[in-house]
């Protein structure tokens, strides 16, 4: 009679994130005309497709949300600005840092 040990298979491995999906996701999307909402895709509207890339507007508000800016020197959730002026987007080491800060 064998002893039988049944070594239980880990069960609920999951393959971890498939498409690896961009952090900026989290946030709804501020570009005109898509408003995707907070974990979809960005879409073009006219045609309904999805954007596998996000808008870069998109990409600021998160970075804007999440990092200050090492440039200008604010704290997340406040914009960036250029000579007093608020900027329509961000600076791009904002989102480098916004994606550090993540890693
Ligand atoms: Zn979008
Ligand atoms: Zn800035």
């Amino acid at each position: 009679m064998g002893h039988h040990q049944g070594a239980p298979m880990p069960a609920g491995i999951r393959h971890g994130f498939r498409a690896r999906a961009h952090p900026a996701r989290s946030v709804p999307c501020p570009h005109e005309p898509c408003h995707a909402r907070a974990h979809q895709a960005c879409i073009v509207r006219v045609n309904g497709r999805t954007l596998a890339k996000l808008h870069p507007s998109r990409i600021a508000a998160w970075a804007a949300s999440i990092a200050c800016c090492p440039e200008c020197q604010v704290t997340p959730g406040t914009p960036c600005h250029v000579n007093g002026q608020q900027m329509a987007g961000v600076h791009p080491r904002r989102i480098q840092e916004a994606q550090v800060t993540l890693a």
